[in-house]
C-alpha cells in the first residue's frame, strides 16, 4: 500500500510515493513543461536508480497523470497507491484544512480557481485525472493557505476601503504555507525546542517563488505574499510588491492592459526582469561574479529586500530565536546566505562562515555566540502532503 503525491504547479507537475505510513520516500520526479524541445520530459528517482524519459505525445496534465501511473507501474510501484494528496495553491476561504476531495469540493475549488488562475486550474485538471486512473483510492486536497488561516485580521486586512475586504473578499492569504508549516515544525526540533512553546522564528522560503513568514508559538504572526502569490519579496521572475500607482500610471498613460500587467509582473520581472539574463539564481551568481552590473544590481535588490523584509518580522516577533533559509535559493546558495546575514549581528545573528560553506540539510550555521539561531531546513513539501493525507485516512478509517 502506498500514498501518492501530486503537486502540480504552473510550470511543472511534480510527483512522489511514499509507503502507507507516509514515513519512506519510495519515488518521486518531475514532469517539465517549460522545456526547449517538443518532447516532454519526464524524470523518475527511486531510492536505487534514476531514469528520464520524454515524450512527444503529452501535452496536459490529465496525460500526465497517466503516463506517471504508467512508469511507476513499469517498476512495480504502481499497484497499490490507497490515497492520493494533492496540493492546492489556493484554498480561498473555504478550506483550512486538509480536505476529502468529492464533487461538493470539486466545486468549491472551480469557484476560487479565479484566485490563482495560473495554480488551481492545472491542479483541478490533475484531481480529476487521478479520480480516473485511480477510483478506488482516497482523494485528499492539501491546501497552500490552510496554514495562514488563522493569521491576526491586522495582518490580513489591507489599509484599504474595508467595503473591498467585506464586498470583494480583497484580503491577504499567504501562500507556500506547506513549507512555512512544515520548516516551523521542523526548525522546532532540530533546536530541541516544543513547536508550541514561544518560539520565535522567521522563515525565509527562496526558490523561483519567495516568501518570508513570521511564526510565534506554532503560528504564523504574519506573511509576504498576499491576495496572489505575486506580493513581498522579489522573485524568479515576479516583481514582489511594487508601488501600486505604476500600475495606474501605465493604465492612464501607457495604455496598458490588464493582460500586459499580469504577464510584466508575474512573468518578465523580478530576477529576470532587472538582470535582462535569467530567473534562475545560479545564472545570477556567475554573472554577478564576472561584473555583469545588471546582474549585480539584481543580487542586490533580491538580498535587500530578504534583509529589510527580516528585520520588520523580526519587529513584530519581538526578536529572532531562528531563521531559517529553505526552498532552491534558500538551501543551495551560500553567497545569497552570507550576504542576507552580513547585516543580521545587529539582531543577535550571526552566521559561522565555515559552517555555511559546508552547509547540508537540517543544519544550524550559527555561530556558538550567536544569541539567535540560523538554520537551514530542506523544505519537504510532498512528505508534509503524505503525512497529512495519511492522517486524514486513518481518521475516516476510525469512524
Ligand atoms: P525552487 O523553486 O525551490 O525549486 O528553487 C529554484 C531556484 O533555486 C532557482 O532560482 C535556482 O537557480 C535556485 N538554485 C537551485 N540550486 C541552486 C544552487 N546550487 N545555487 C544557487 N541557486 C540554486
Amino acid at each position: 500500500m502506498s500514498i501518492l503525491v501530486l503537486n502540480a504547479g504552473s510550470s511543472t507537475l511534480k510527483y512522489a510515493l511514499f509507503d502507507e505510513l507516509a514515513h519512506e520516500q519510495l519515488a518521486r520526479g518531475v514532469i517539465d513543461w517549460q522545456t526547449q524541445s517538443e518532447k516532454v520530459r519526464l524524470e523518475l528517482q527511486t531510492q536505487s536508480a534514476s531514469q528520464t524519459q520524454s515524450r512527444s505525445d503529452i501535452s496536459n496534465n490529465r496525460d500526465a497523470v497517466k503516463w506517471i501511473l504508467h512508469v511507476l507501474a513499469d517498476i512495480n510501484l504502481g499497484e497499490s497507491i490507497r490515497a492520493v494528496g494533492h496540493r492546492i495553491v489556493h484554498g480561498g476561504t473555504y478550506f483550512c484544512q486538509p480536505t476529502l476531495i468529492n464533487e461538493q469540493v470539486l466545486q468549491s475549488l472551480e469557484q476560487v480557481s479565479k484566485l490563482a488562475p495560473l495554480h488551481n486550474p492545472p491542479a483541478l485538471m490533475t484531481i480529476k485525472a487521478a479520480q480516473k486512473y485511480l477510483p478506488e483510492a482516497m482523494h485528499v486536497a492539501v491546501f497552500d493557505t490552510a496554514f495562514f488561516a488563522d493569521l491576526p485580521p491586522s495582518a490580513y486586512v489591507y489599509p484599504i476601503p474595508y467595503e473591498w475586504y467585506e464586498q470583494y473578499g480583497i484580503r491577504r492569504f499567504g501562500f507556500h504555507g506547506i513549507s512555512h508549516q512544515y520548516c516551523s515544525t521542523r526548525a522546532a526540533e532540530v533546536l530541541g525546542r516544543q513547536y508550541d512553546d514561544s518560539l520565535r522564528l522567521v522563515i525565509c522560503h527562496l526558490g523561483n517563488g519567495c516568501s518570508a513568514t513570521a511564526v510565534h508559538g506554532g503560528r504564523p504572526l504574519a506573511t509576504t505574499m498576499g491576495f496572489t502569490p505575486l506580493e513581498g519579496l522579489m522573485m524568479g521572475t515576479r516583481s514582489g510588491s511594487i508601488d501600486p500607482g505604476i500600475l495606474i500610471y501605465l493604465m492612464k498613460q501607457k495604455d496598458f492592459d490588464p493582460e500586459q500587467l499580469d504577464q510584466s509582473l508575474n512573468h518578465q520581472s523580478g530576477l529576470l526582469g532587472v538582470s535582462g539574463i535569467s530567473s534562475d539564481f545560479r545564472q545570477i551568481e556567475q554573472a554577478s561574479q564576472a561584473k555583469n552590473e545588471r546582474a549585480q544590481l539584481a543580487m542586490k535588490l533580491f538580498t535587500e529586500r530578504i534583509q529589510s523584509t527580516i528585520g520588520s518580522l523580526a519587529v513584530l516577533l519581538g526578536g529572532i530565536d531562528g531563521l531559517v533559509f529553505t526552498a532552491g535559493i534558500g538551501e543551495h546558495s551560500p553567497l545569497l546566505r552570507s550576504c542576507v546575514c552580513d547585516k543580521l549581528p545587529f539582531l543577535g545573528l550571526k552566521l559561522d562562515e565555515v559552517k555555511n560553506q559546508s552547509a547540508h540539510a537540517d543544519c544550524d550555521l550559527a555561530t556558538i555566540q550567536s544569541a539567535g539561531r540560523i538554520l537551514l531546513i530542506q523544505t519537504r513539501e510532498e512528505h508534509m502532503i503524505a503525512r497529512e493525507t495519511e492522517r486524514l485516512l486513518e481518521l475516516s478509517q476510525s469512524r
